[in-house]
Parts: structure tokens; C-alpha cells; sequence
């Protein structure tokens, strides 16, 4: 090496661009910014003629290119993005099959990104210390003065408020030198209006114990390097079998072994109830800290502060949705993720992964212990539980020994023939039931994963149906507001009168299929003194909605409670004790070979919300196909025997747990051009069969829902056991085809769903 280069040792940093380019590109770093640049530091670099921000992703010695350009500042704090969460976003593009700079930018949450600091500042009044005799006050001094002393420190804004004072008045208290008034950070608190009282492990019971003590030996003990190699460990505990008691105590170990902990939960389960349980946990004592929550209804604000409160290690437990699992916790303890076989933990745009799999890998990178928990494993962790790659630990009853609920299916091909073909909302056994609780005062959910009054508006004499013009799929009904709406797309038109057709114009069209607001109507006429509320999107505009419909069904001043899966999951009432499932085959014939797992794990979430009192629960669920196994078994809370049946399913076809797939979907308007690239693609990928001989491909055909939002929707699936040589094979392979400027192409990588 020459003197010269030399020279150039450590100087030149390799930038991920946030604009999009999937490549990365090489800047000298100016000697005085050099011990301000590492891996992770955000900057701002030339590009172009223009200035574009970026992150640091390598130190190089040496770049193989010349007269490279020099970055020109440094933005933000020094390393945003921790080397190892970086680390993770390179590993995330190469297996999720994206650019660098797309993995980069879901790691770093939007509002850390900018280039301004986001803290807010606000002018806070402060008493000074005191030196010297008290000054002479004026009366209204006086009166500004004794509020100041109880408080010690206010917002100046709050002391204007509260006195009625200036700004110019308040000035002469800090003249006089009583008070200084100092710009100072204002954090937001998305929960500082919650009450929370601190709260004490509670005694395990045996299982408890055993899942406890497996998890908290896999962390090793105070005084202790971490162990070497961590295992992941599945928690199958039924709903109610105190799996969160154990989270709390293990996320006690995780601290006190001076590491932090990341729970990750759905979106949807992420209710203040849930996050105060663990705020309350970790309110006070020796283990007190911070509890960070990240999910999207918060502020940029919000979420800026909260972000920073764990990069600057205040909060040591973070607990959010999806993108939580990025945190920037250090060191990393345990990763719970709950609900582990939930849907929404894959993101379904670009980056498109799957955060429980992150959370694996996260975990074995960083040496933390992994917690996946559900009363309903996936069937992929579930066999990997059963093959050892994973830890079983089982909770097989309801904490105090309460009944699992008694669930029993009614057969709707007999109701609908004893109604003559009339639909039939309510069994009569179902109608006979809600009748025996609401007299007993005890509260009723209803379940029914549609929105709207009917699914179709027809035409029994011509055979019309309306459907939407942007989509492949039929218009929704909505009765309040007299509408026709997509589901997909949500065009929204008036709902006719009569059969639009001109040649028919029958005024008897009929609405076909029903949604939650069909069965609160006919709730309404059935049982016309009982107090009911439907909870769906349509109902919840504000997110204070969600909140308040919640908190009077608990204060018991709703008796009947009808929604989609928004009230599926989670929630707690003590005095529901009947649950109906209105028609449980919604979900079973979806053109999805995971169509029976995701009915097994719905219905059971269901019927977990029935009996969590004193008194024993009971669910109905009605059903045209009774005897589907998926039903069966979740009836009979057998969840081994449905996966034993699944299983074996899966293994004859090649399914995931089986393989791993990858789903390419193609869009276009010119339905002829996205079928012809899609079928030109299957060609090129033949080729791959030589590297990847177990590789089987399906398709190209026109995705089950074959129109959205005016693009024709095509798709092609690949399964094979070596994902990771796929990914790089198709990395290499997809940026060379000649895709049409107006056609699109998504890769989606082990993909939950193929709608
Ligand atoms: P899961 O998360 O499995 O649905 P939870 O952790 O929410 O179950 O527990 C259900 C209820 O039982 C909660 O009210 C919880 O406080 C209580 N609980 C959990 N563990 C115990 C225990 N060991 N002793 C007494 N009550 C417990
Ligand atoms: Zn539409």
C-alpha cells in the first residue's frame, strides 16, 4: 500500500441514499467530521447536483471507485440507527427481497428521520434560588409569586392561564430575580392523562412457574455474561391462562440482569388496558422505568419522544405494534411477541416482513431470548416447536381453574329449511339463549367479520348484481346512510330504487348477504328493550370511539355488543357470558390455504371472550358446514387435533410449514399486458429449477380478487425449502426483466395471504 493511500485509511463511508436507487455509494469523509461519522450516522451527501440524505451502512479503508465526493454534514445526534438494527434492515432487504434504502427507511421511524431535531420546547417558570432579602412586590406580583412558589415549576403558558397575567408582568418576577424563565423540553406523553397505580407479581401457579423459570434460565443469572446461544420459546396458553403474568415476570429478569425488553403485540389488542398493565408493573421500585409505546395513532411528536426515551435508554421496555420490533434497545434482553400467529404482524407494502420472523432473527442476533405466545399457534411455529427447533412451554388452563366456555354449533342448512329458504340471522337456539342472559343481566357479543347491512344488492329478475366499477368484488350495502359502497376501494355510490337496467327496471330488487349492521337491526326488532351497540370501522370515527363503547360495555350499559373482529381478540369482560358467532364459514372458504387455520384461530379467539367471570360461558357458533374440522375441533378446544389434521395437509401439498414461498404479484390497467408479463416472468424463472430442485411454481393466474382499485391483479407463487437462495436468486434476476413502465411487480416473501 502506498504512502498515499495510506492516508485514506477509515475515510470513506458507504450511504444508503433515502432517495430511491437500491444501491449504495461511497463518500469521503472530511477529517474533521471523522470521529462524528459510524455506521448508522445520518447525512447529508451530494448526489446530483442536488444534496440528499442518507445513512452511513460501511467504514471502508478504500472505495474501488474514483473522485468520490465528500459528505457534507451530519445529521441529527451522531448514529441514529444502532450498527445492530442496521445490521437487521440488511438482512431484511436481502431475504424480503427490496432496496437497502426501503428496509433502512422502516427502521427509522419518519419523524427520527428529518433532518430537525423534534423535541418540543416550551418556556417553563421557575422559582431561582434565593440570595438575599426578599424584593418588594406589587399586589398582582404578589398574587403571580404565591401561584409560582406552590408549584416550583410551571409551563409559562399554564401561569399565564392561571393567573390571567402577561408575558411583560411575569418578566418583572425574573427581573427581580425570584423566577427564571427558560426554554426547556416538553415531553409529550400519549398517556399522561392515565391513572396508573403500581402493581406486584402475583404468585405463579405450577405451569406458570415451569414456562417462568425455562425462559428466565435461557436469559442466565445476575452477575452472568449473557449465555452464548439463546432458544426461542413457543407459550401455547389458552386465552385467560395468565400468559402476560408471565411476560411481566420475565420482563422483571430481563432488567434486572440490566437488559431491556421489546413486546410486540397487534395493533389491534394494543388497548390502553393492556398498555397500563405493563406501565403499572414497572411504575415504581428497583426495576422502575420508562415504558415506551409505539403504535401508529401517535403523534409524529408522540412517537419522536417515545423513540428517544429508548434510544437514550430511559425506557428499557418498549411495547408497540409491528415496527416496535426496530426499537433501538440496547442491550436487548427478550423479545415477547404476542399473539404470534397474528396477520397483521406482516407489513403488506414494501419492506414487506414479517415481524414475528424478524423478532426470531433480531433475537438470535442479539443473543436475547425470544417469547412467541398464542393460544392458537401458526401452524409454521407450532412445528417448529414440534421438530425442537423451538422451546414448547404450555399453560393448558384458565388461571383459578375457570372453564373453558361450551361451545356448540348450530347447523344453519336445517334453520334456513325450517325458514323455507328465508334467511335466517338467529337460530332459534342462539335467539333462546340471548333471551335466558339479558334476563339474568349478564352481557352478550355477537361476532360477525362484515361490515354493512347486505353483501349484495340483486336483481331476481334479470340476474343484476351491482359491483363496482374499480373492482372485482360486489357492492356493500349500508342502511344508515342509504349507500352503495367498495370494501376495497370505497367508491360510494346512491342506492337504487329500482333494477338500473333499462331493460328491466324491476322495482322488487333484493339485498343478499348480511353485515353487522343487519344484525343489529334485527337485534333491534327481536329484542326491542335491550341496549345494543355495533362496533365496526364504519361506527368508530375518532379514536376516543373505540375507547368509550369499550368502557360502557364494561360499566354495563350495553347489554348486547355486535362488531367484527375488532371485539374478536383481547378484551376482558367479566360478565359476557354468551358469545355468538353469526356465521362462522365467512372465513373458511376464501381461496387461501390457510382458510381453516385462520377460522380455527378466529373462532377460538371468539369463544375465549365468553365465561371470564364467575359464571360459566357458553358460545354458539352458527355454521352451513358443521362438521368442517376446523370448527369441530375449535368447538372441542382441541387445538392438537387440529393441527395433527392440518398438518398432515400441508405436508401432501407442499404448503408452508413445508416450504416457504414467495408470492410475485403483477398490476396493470391493460389486463392483456399484466397476464402476457406475468407469463413471460414464469419463463424466465424456469431456470431456477436447476439451482433449487425442489422449486414448484403455480401460475401465473388472475389473483382471487382479480380487480382493485382499477388494476388488473395477476400473481405467481413459488415454494421451495431454500428460501435465502431464492431471495438472492430473484434479487439478482427481477431488476433485469423488462417490466412495462405501467405495470407494477411486488415480491412478497413467505406472504399470509394470497387474495
Ligand atoms: P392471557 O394473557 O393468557 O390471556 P392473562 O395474563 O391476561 O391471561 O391472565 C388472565 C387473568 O388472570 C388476569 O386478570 C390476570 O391478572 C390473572 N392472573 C394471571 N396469573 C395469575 C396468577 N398466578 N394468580 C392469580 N391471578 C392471575
Ligand atoms: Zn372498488
Amino acid at each position: 500500500m502506498t504512502p498515499a493511500c495510506y492516508a485514506w485509511q477509515r475515510m470513506v463511508a458507504r450511504v444508503t441514499l433515502e432517495i430511491a436507487l437500491g444501491k449504495d455509494f461511497d463518500y469521503l469523509i472530511p477529517p474533521e467530521l471523522e470521529p462524528l461519522v459510524d455506521v448508522g450516522t445520518r447525512v447529508k451527501v451530494p448526489f446530483g447536483g442536488r444534496e440528499v440524505l442518507g445513512c452511513v451502512t460501511a467504514l471502508l479503508e478504500q472505495s474501488r471507485h474514483p473522485r468520490l465526493k465528500s459528505i457534507l454534514k451530519i445529521v441529527g445526534r451522531p448514529s441514529l440507527v444502532t450498527p445492530k438494527v442496521l445490521a437487521l434492515a440488511r438482512w431484511i432487504a436481502e431475504y424480503y427481497c427490496c432496496a437497502p434504502e426501503v428496509a433502512l427507511r422502516s427502521v427509522l421511524p419518519e419523524v427520527v428521520r428529518r433532518e430537525k431535531e423534534g423535541w418540543r420546547e416550551r418556556l417553563f417558570v421557575r422559582v431561582a434560588p434565593r440570595v438575599g432579602e426578599m424584593p418588594e412586590l406589587t399586589p398582582r406580583q404578589e398574587e403571580i409569586w404565591r401561584v409560582v412558589e406552590e408549584m416550583r415549576a410551571l409551563p409559562l403558558k399554564r401561569l399565564m392561564a392561571l393567573t390571567g397575567a402577561t408575558p411583560q408582568t411575569i418578566r418583572r418576577l425574573e427581573d427581580k430575580g425570584l423566577v427564571t424563565i427558560t426554554p426547556e423540553v416538553d415531553e409529550r406523553d400519549p398517556y399522561a392523562a392515565e391513572l396508573i397505580l403500581p402493581t406486584q407479581p402475583l404468585p405463579l401457579n405450577e405451569e406458570q412457574a415451569r414456562a417462568l423459570a425455562a425462559i428466565t434460565r435461557a436469559m442466565g443469572a445476575p452477575g452472568q455474561a449473557a449465555p452464548e446461544k439463546s432458544a426461542v420459546f413457543l407459550l401455547h396458553g389458552v386465552t385467560g391462562s395468565g400468559k402476560t403474568e408471565v411476560y411481566l415476570q420475565a420482563i422483571a429478569h430481563a432488567l434486572s440482569l440490566g437488559r431491556g425488553a421489546i413486546v410486540l403485540v397487534p395493533e389491534i389488542s394494543l388497548t390502553p388496558q393492556t398498555v397500563e398493565r405493563f406501565k403499572a408493573r414497572f411504575s415504581s421500585g428497583p426495576l422502575q422505568t420508562l415504558v415506551a409505546v409505539l403504535h401508529s395513532h401517535l403523534s409524529a411528536g408522540e412517537r419522536h419522544d417515545e423513540w428517544h426515551k429508548i434510544r437514550q435508554g430511559r425506557a428499557r421496555i418498549v411495547i408497540g405494534a409491528r415496527s416496535a420490533i426496530f426499537a433501538p434497545v440496547e442491550p436487548l434482553g427478550l423479545i415477547i411477541v404476542d399473539e404470534e400467529h397474528e396477520h397483521s404482524y406482516k407489513q403488506e407494502e414494501a419492506p414487506r416482513y414479517h415481524a414475528r420472523d424478524v423478532a426470531v432473527v433480531r433475537g438470535s442476533r442479539e443473543n436475547a431470548v425470544v417469547v412467541l405466545g398464542s393460544a392458537t399457534p401458526s401452524l409454521e411455529s407450532y412445528y417448529n416447536a414440534r421438530r425442537g427447533k423451538y422451546t414448547l412451554l404450555e399453560l393448558s388452563r384458565r388461571v383459578d381453574q375457570k372453564k373453558m366456555p361450551v361451545v356448540r354449533v348450530v347447523d344453519m342448512r336445517a334453520e334456513a329449511r325450517r325458514e323455507r329458504g328465508q334467511m335466517v340471522v338467529f337460530s332459534q337456539a342462539l335467539r333462546e339463549a340471548i333471551v335466558r342472559r339479558l334476563e339474568r343481566h349478564e352481557q352478550v357479543i355477537l361476532f360477525l367479520n362484515r361490515r354493512g347491512y347486505a353483501t349484495a344488492l340483486e336483481c331476481p329478475l334479470c340476474g343484476y348484481v351491482a359491483k363496482c366499477p374499480n373492482c372485482s368484488v360486489a357492492l356493500t350495502y349500508h342502511r344508515p346512510q342509504a349507500r352503495l359502497r367498495c370494501h376495497i376501494c370505497n367508491y360510494d355510490a346512491e342506492a337504487p330504487l329500482e333494477c338500473p337496467q333499462s331493460a328491466c327496471r324491476n322495482p322488487a330488487i333484493r339485498y343478499a348477504g348480511l353485515g353487522t349492521q343487519k344484525v343489529e337491526h334485527v337485534l333491534g326488532k327481536l329484542f326491542p328493550s335491550a341496549r345494543i351497540c355495533r362496533m365496526d370501522s364504519d361506527v368508530l370515527q375518532r379514536k376516543e370511539d373505540y375507547r368509550r363503547i369499550l368502557g360502557d360495555f364494561k360499566a354495563g350499559k350495553i347489554d348486547i355488543l355486535v362488531g367484527t373482529q375488532m371485539i374478536a381478540k383481547g378484551l376482558h369482560f367479566e360478565n359476557v357470558t354468551l358469545v355468538g358467532v353469526i356465521h362462522a364459514d365467512l372465513s373458511l372458504h376464501l381461496p387461501d390455504f390457510r382458510a381453516g387455520e385462520r377460522t380455527f384461530q378466529l373462532l377460538t379467539q371468539v369463544a375465549g371472550r365468553a365465561g371470564r367471570g364467575e359464571v360459566e360461558g357458553e358460545v354458539f357458533v352458527q355454521s352451513f358446514t358443521p362438521f368442517h374440522p376446523a370448527i369441530q375441533y375449535a368447538r372441542r378446544h382441541d387445538f392438537n387435533g387440529f393441527y395433527e389434521q392440518e398438518i398432515e395437509f400441508r405436508q401432501q401439498l407442499r404448503y408452508p410449514p413445508f416450504s416457504r414461498m414467495v408470492r410475485l404479484l403483477f398490476r396493470g390497467r391493460n389486463e392483456e399486458k399484466v397476464a402476457f408479463f406475468a407469463e413471460y416472468c414464469r419463463r424466465q424463472l424456469e431456470g431456477l429449477g436447476k439451482e433449487l430442485p425442489d422449486l414448484v411454481m403455480a401460475g401465473p393466474a388472475a389473483a382471487p380478487l382479480a380487480r382493485a382499485e382499477t388494476f388488473f391483479r395477476y400473481h405467481l407463487t413459488l415454494r421451495t425449502r431454500q428460501m435465502t437462495k431464492l431471495s438472492a436468486a430473484l434479487a439478482n434476476l427481477l431488476p433485469k426483466l423488462p417490466l412495462p413502465e405501467d405495470l407494477v411487480m411486488a415480491v412478497d416473501v413467505d406472504p399470509v395471504t394470497l387474495l
